[in-house]
């Protein structure tokens, strides 16, 4: 049965699809869906969040946060708070949250955030979204850019420090490149998995 929320809207399970700005985020529901989605940059705008009815559940596209060219760090800043204030209201309905990174850069900008005494934003994420969901999927996107014998190395680094972040959570990690897509069936299935253990449906795809 289909709960309704204060407006008295039908809602449906939400599956989260976050990440920084330029990860592959649009690239990987396009491969996952076949909707290509343009999300809005703005805090605020129309198109800001994009929902994609996939039947049993919806998969909703947040705005990429971070760093983006062009944009002032307040924007940043607002993104971010908006971002946050709208998972925090979503709560109740996220039922999965696919945290996309870019495993092909993780371990510099990691580095360079902690030189700075600061909580790099792809782990800040993952608490965030381990807090307010059960279920968190991250997908270690782009491993394409990375040697064979780096994806290894890259992949145990992602871990251990997923591992530092929450470590009473053994973490889902999925290698895809969406854009040689990759790994998207996995990521496919372990959706459907974790819906499957909720007793939900497979989403339609
Ligand atoms: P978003 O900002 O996170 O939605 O990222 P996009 O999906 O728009 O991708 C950003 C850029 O990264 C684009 O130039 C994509 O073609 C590229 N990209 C996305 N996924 C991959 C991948 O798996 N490997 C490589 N090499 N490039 C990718």
């Amino acid at each position: 049965m289909q709960e309704r929320d204060h407006s008295g809207n039908k809602t449906k399970p939400l599956i989260v699809f976050a990440g920084r700005s330029n990860v592959g985020k649009s690239s990987t529901i396009r491969a996952l869906t076949g909707i290509k989605v343009i999300v809005g940059k703005r805090p605020g705008s129309t198109r800001w969040e994009q929902f994609i009815d996939l039947g049993s559940v919806d998969l909703v596209d947040i705005p990429g946060f971070g760093y983006m060219s062009g944009q002032s760090k307040t924007a940043i800043e607002e993104t971010k708070t908006m971002i946050v204030q709208k998972l925090e209201r979503w709560s109740g309905r996220i039922v999965v949250s696919v945290l996309i990174i870019d495993i092909s850069l993780f371990q510099e900008l990691v580095m360079r955030w902690e030189e700075r005494g600061e909580i790099p934003i792809d782990i800040e994420f993952y608490g965030f979204l381990s807090e307010i969901s059960q279920n968190v999927i991250v997908v270690a996107n782009k491993i394409d850019k990375l040697k064979t014998r780096e994806v290894e190395e890259a992949l145990r680094y992602l871990e251990f420090k997923l591992m530092e972040a929450e470590p009473d959570t053994e973490p889902v990690i999925i290698r895809t490149s969406a854009a040689k897509r990759k790994g998207v069936r996995e990521l496919a299935d372990m959706i459907e998995s974790k819906l499957s253990d909720l007793g939900y449906d497979k989403p339609s795809w």
